[in-house]
């Protein structure tokens, strides 16, 4: 088709709101899948993504569609639903020239809906609202319509109703796509410049680029040149996504498409790249390029041992495909050897271990997650710290700063004051408070990340009886009144325990934290005292009392399976235990620090 009848979007839409299931249906109507070769929502596949709902990687595809007889190439570049990866959702939006705002009709809009716009706005894209799900009975369409022109100030006097589920109001979508989004620009003449906006690594034929070429022609053979990497490859193979990869000759200015061009990892074409030709450079890369900056940090042990070295290469593996993981081996008394990980945030981290523990079969203890501090060193130094147990002494450093964070919290009115007392407690200044519609509004604090690392998203949750959604970036770093709390169990320092807290919050902090130890560790043959201590003070202290456990002690009567099933639960819990001196410290411990009331 002529460049005129090509249109690039994207859907942005709150989790939930019903993306993927659009989707779904728009490929489906298209004719790009049949039902039958349908899995349930083509779109997010890898299985860990089908389980919880979430889209965590992009994928793009191309469909085919007749309007009024002319044929017309539209190109479905999926987001990711989650704020850990807010860049490369603006990638994908700058791959587009619209998208699809689709609004769950009995919801409204939602804190990551917001943030969505935002992002979408910047990158100068028409934006279609679509109201979803009408076909529940609690569907509010006009009462969405009037929020979406309210909060965001878009006119929504021909948004689209539609149920993704039901199938009505698709047919409405393709047409306003073609109707609205804008063509992209013909500059096919200009030297290449092509914006990746995803890439995934292949065992056979190394990383799969997907890119938008923005400018000039990419053919077969080319030899390319990726200007932040600085590296440069020939194009062995390129293609178009129906969703499943076609190859193709040549591909234009305004067109989506992949290549692949024996990459090694995905460290090298990584998402925001220009793509242009080797020899024939375009003068400046394509805006935006941001190098992955790990937020959030962790401590991964096998708890086998000898499971380290398979842990080495899934990681290995996994980066493959991941450029934002990071990952250096440490060595911990306690835990013997692992690696510190760096995550973009929570989630992502969530996700890495799983894949690690799912796809590659390891048995993993993961210490506390902990964020980089900036160590003001005495003679003058400033040390990046993600590991609490290699914080410099007091005595060498004069200051400590730690990351800040904005968050934005929407609510119904009702909530307003539990969350901002979540807020207060977090350590958060408050920034502003506003009405967005009669009955909602908008609660902006900043907070240190650390605070925000655990269970805030639950809180936020469970205070607003699951009404409140939330967004946050990151602000920079600032000075706290930091110390470090060191536990110890039995008389020896438990380093994977040890933690960063603010000042006015270490007693509180180590009072709770060895209570709930308390709880979590098994009795022993001897009793066990665990302390909390800043230096060499003691802070806060329990003690375990000394028992001999008999989980047969419960059963009376000769329930036989009911036994077996207790011996086998014991079992399994024993799996994730790490010795530390005398002691088994089951894995919920070294996270107990996250879920203090
Ligand atoms: P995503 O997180 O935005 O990708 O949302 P999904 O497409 O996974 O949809 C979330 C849930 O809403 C799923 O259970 C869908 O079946 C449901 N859903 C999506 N669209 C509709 C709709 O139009 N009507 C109804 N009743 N449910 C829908
Ligand atoms: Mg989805």
């Amino acid at each position: 088709v002529p460049i005129s009848n090509i249109r690039n979007f994207c859907i942005i839409a709150h989790i939930d709101h019903g993306k993927s299931t659009l989707a779904d249906k728009l490929l489906q109507l298209t004719g790009t899948v049949h039902k039958r070769e349908m899995k349930e929502q083509f779109l997010d596949n890898m299985d860990l993504e089908r389980e919880r709902g979430i889209t965590i990687k992009l994928q793009a595809a191309r469909m085919r569609y007749v309007l009024d007889g002319e044929p017309f190439c539209l190109n479905l570049i999926d987001t990711p639903g989650h704020v850990d990866f807010s860049y490369e959702v603006s990638r994908s939006l700058a791959a587009c020239e619209g998208a699809l705002l689709v609004v769950d009709a009995s919801q409204g809009v939602e804190a990551q809906t917001l943030a969505n716009v935002y992002l979408a706005l910047e990158n100068n894209l028409e934006i279609i609202p679509v109201l979803n799900k009408i076909d529940l009975p609690g569907a509010e369409p006009d009462r969405v319509c009037q929020e979406i022109e309210e909060i965001i100030g878009l006119d929504c006097s021909e948004a689209i109703r539609c149920s993704a589920k039901e199938g009505i109001g698709i047919a409405e979508i393709l047409s306003a796509i073609i109707k609205k989004i804008p063509p992209p620009k013909d500059t096919a003449r200009n030297p290449l410049r092509a914006l990746i906006f995803d890439s995934y690594y292949d065992p056979y034929r190394g990383v799969i680029v997907y890119f938008r070429v923005i400018d000039g022609t990419i053919k077969k053979g080319d030899r390319i040149y990726f200007m932040a990497s600085g590296t440069d490859h020939i194009a062995d193979e390129i293609g178009v996504l129906s969703p499943n990869q076609l190859e193709v000759d040549e591909l234009f200015a305004g067109e989506v498409g992949y290549l692949s061009a024996s990459i090694k990892s995905v460290a090298d074409a990584r998402v925001g790249d220009t793509i242009t030709h080797f020899g024939k450079q375009a003068e400046s890369a394509l805006p935006g390029y941001e190098e992955a900056t790990p937020m959030v940090f962790c401590g991964l042990f096998p708890v086998d041992a000898d499971q380290f070295p398979e842990l080495r290469d899934a990681l290995e593996k996994l980066q493959l495909n991941d450029a934002a993981l990071k990952f250096e081996p440490e060595t911990s008394s306690a835990m013997g050897f692992g690696f510190r990980c760096g995550f973009l945030g929570l989630l992502h981290m969530e996700i890495v271990q799983e894949r690690l523990e799912r796809e590659y079969d390891l048995t993993l203890i993961t210490t506390a997650p902990s964020v980089v501090y900036r160590v003001h060193c005495a003679n003058g130094e400033i040390v990046e710290c993600s590991n609490p147990s290699s914080l410099p002494e007091p005595g060498k450093r004069r200051f400590i700063e730690e990351p800040f964070v904005k968050i934005e919290m929407l609510s119904p009115k009702e909530y307003i004051g539990p969350l901002m007392e979540l807020g207060q407690e977090r350590r958060g200044v408050f920034k502003e408070m506003n009405y967005i519609t009669e009955n909602r509004a908008s609660i902006i604090y900043e907070l240190p990340l650390a605070e925000m690392v655990g269970d805030f998203f639950d809180q936020l949750k469970s205070r607003s009886k699951g009404y409140a959604s939330m967004e946050y970036s990151f602000v920079g770093y600032s000075e706290s009144d930091l110390v470090k709390l060191d536990i110890q169990i039995n008389g020896e320092p438990v380093e994977p325990l040890a933690t960063i807290v603010h000042k006015d919050k270490a007693y509180a902090v180590g009072r709770a934290l060895t209570q709930k130890l308390k709880e979590l560790i098994p009795r022993q043959m001897f009793k066990v005292p665990i302390q909390a201590c800043i230096g060499a003070k003691v802070i806060a202290s329990e003690s375990l009392s000394a028992i001999r456990k008999d989980v047969l002690a419960k059963c009376y009567g000769g329930d036989i399976t009911r036994k077996k099933k207790l011996l086998r639960k014991q079992a399994e819990g024993k799996k994730r235990m790490k010795a530390i001196g005398r002691v088994e410290v089951p894995q919920e411990a070294f996270m107990a620090v996250l879920r203090l009331e």
